[in-house]
């Protein structure tokens, strides 16, 4: 698994993703997708929009605003309850959500070089060395006062000095202990800091709604919340979109926009920051045909991500615990993606009951309901509702296409990205940049090839540079251009262009009236087939 610094850095490098304010300093809560970033995102936002709505009978779109009424979060429970706990170090005032801490202790620098020593004696040296410890976690209870903590393990009287030295033989052997126990000894009994080994405040719940005011004066602005999730848009609007749309049960709205949370510990590059964006379905169904739809759900957003190029072996589906769900859900499951940091949330798929329907209706005066012909009863909708972040699938297919390859004893980066995907879909690169009916030829080809995928010209280094470039943003293809494509004095034109596969390298050449057909080809993944029906280019 490639470390999330490859990815920063090639981002940056080639116009993925910026941090937000950079030559300010940076904002370490929000990130800019560069020009192929916004590529990136946008295809990862058409395939859902198509996939999800236009491939269906059984949906419609909303684009609604991201401000709304302040009681509508009132109703929805999240003024009360859309709260993360939350805790702090006394020592060097960093803060973490209480729930990550454990996580974040086990990655920390401290704990690691703490767990990699044999015995006691060790254990002494490090808390005294300056790359140790001290320089690690200095407020840690070992490392501040390591002699009263070797006593207590002795159980000696709190005035002897000695210390893990020549009795260490009395102590627990290092081992043997399990790392709770080691946790436990290392930090005295309480809770300690990731970041310095210092003490955690007790958690109390902080809210994770960004407060706005809306309105030129400060005192009379109508007070209200940039949307947490864009859920509550379609809920309030399930009447309308009934009502101009005709819909029958079962159907679903789908929405792709902004949320924002006051995330305590935003961090792990795109994948938790407070402004990010989410694609959302609010799916209705008639109650008691809940269970069925959300399994239906589940499996259908768990097909998905393979489908544009996630490795099976790098999604997994995982089950909330009772105790988990949010106060809305009667089940959740979570799709999770193997993150450089471990295990981590892509897509939450909840049953929401008909839980936010009936709030509403209650606090507007509005009913929210839908009468069904057969049994010639208004009834309130049961919600399944699968959530997906367009940041996180983002990262995920960014970071999942990512691979170092060895070529002709030379490293190579490649983004293998599913042409539905890939930012840029065709280069196309003149052999000679020199020779002018070359340039014009593949000039052209650009121009036309453009009309029905992203292509682009590039004559700026040599062949093999050009083809590097285009293999680390994930190009699937390159088209080269050369003297025998345009002729010259010794030999005729033959009118063909070499296509390069960047998964494969290899290469085939195709006649130019042939070439759209063959990329309609290839643009559907079958390599293969044009491969052989054109013959492997041997260079
Ligand atoms: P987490 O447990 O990671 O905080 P969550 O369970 O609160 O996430 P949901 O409320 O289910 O998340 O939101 C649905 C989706 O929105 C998530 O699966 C994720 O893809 C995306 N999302 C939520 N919070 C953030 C965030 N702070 N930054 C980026 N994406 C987010």
């Amino acid at each position: 698994m490639v470390d999330m610094d490859k990815i920063v850095s090639l981002s940056k490098r080639r116009g993925f993703i910026f941090q937000s304010s950079e030559i300010y300093g940076g904002l370490g809560s929000a990130w800019d997708y560069g020009p192929l970033g916004v590529e990136l995102k946008n295809n990862v936002k058409r395939l859902w929009w198509r996939d999800n709505v236009h491939l269906r009978d059984d949906m419609v779109g909303l684009d609604a605003a991201i401000t709304m009424h302040p009681r509508v979060w009132e109703a929805s429970g999240h003024l009360a309850s859309f709260s993360d706990p939350f805790t702090g170090c006394l020592d060097c005032g960093r803060h973490y959500r209480a729930d990550h801490v454990e996580e974040a202790r086990k990655n920390s620098k401290w704990w690691q070089s703490l767990k990699e020593l044999n015995d006691w004696p060790d254990v002494k040296k490090w808390v005294q060395s300056d790359k140790g410890g001290k320089k690690l976690a200095p407020n840690l209870p070992l490392v501040k006062n390591p002699d009263q903590i070797f006593q207590k393990m002795r159980g000696f009287g709190p005035n002897l000095t000695s210390v893990a030295g020549p009795d260490a033989h009395a102590l627990p052997e290092l081992q043997g202990l399990t790392d709770a126990m080691l946790l436990n000894i290392v930090a005295d009994g309480s809770s300690v800091c990731p970041n310095c080994g210092g003490k955690l405040s007790d958690p109390k719940p902080a809210s994770l709604m960004l407060k706005v005011g809306l309105g030129p004066v400060d005192e009379t602005a109508t007070q209200t919340y940039l949307r947490p999730e864009t859920a509550q848009g379609i809920f309030v609007n399930f009447d309308n979109v009934l009502q101009a749309s005709r819909k029958k049960l079962p159907f679903g709205i789908a929405q792709i926009g902004k949320a924002f949370r006051n995330e305590i510990t935003p961090g792990n590059f795109t994948f938790r920051t407070r402004e990010f964006e989410q694609m959302e379905i609010e799916f209705f169904v008639l109650p008691g045909t809940d269970e069925e739809w959300h399994q239906k759900w589940i499996d259908e957003r768990f097909a998905w991500y393979p489908r544009y190029g996630i490795r099976k072996e790098n999604i997994r589906l995982r089950e909330h615990e009772k105790d988990e769900l949010a106060h809305y859900a009667k089940r959740t499951a979570d799709i999770e993606y193997l993150f450089p940091m471990g295990w981590s949330e892509l897509e939450g798929i909840a049953n929401r009951t008909d839980f936010d329907l009936k709030q509403h209706s209650e606090f507007s005066g509005k009913a929210l309901e839908y009468f069904d012909e057969e049994s010639k009863q208004k009834i309130v909708p049961y919600v399944i509702e699968p959530s997906a972040g367009a940041d996180r699938s983002t990262l995920a297919f960014l970071v999942d296409a990512y691979h170092e390859e060895e070529v002709r004893g030379e490293k190579r980066v490649v983004l293998k990205f599913h042409p539905e995907l890939a930012p840029i879909k065709i280069a196309v690169l003149p052999l000679l940049k020199k020779n002018d009916r070359i340039v014009e030829t593949a000039k052209k080809l650009t121009a036309d090839l453009r009309k029905r995928w992203y292509t682009v010209y590039d004559d700026t280094a040599s062949i093999g540079r050009l083809y590097r470039r285009q293999d680390e943003v994930g190009t699937p293809f390159c088209i080269t251009v050369d003297v025998q494509t345009v002729g010259d004095e010794k030999a005729a034109a033959d009118e063909k262009v070499t296509i390069r596969d960047r998964n494969t390298m290899e290469q085939v050449r195709v006649s130019l009236p042939a070439l759209e057909p063959v990329m309609e080809k290839l643009m559907a993944g079958i390599w293969v087939d044009v491969a052989q029906e054109h013959g492997i280019k041997r260079t």
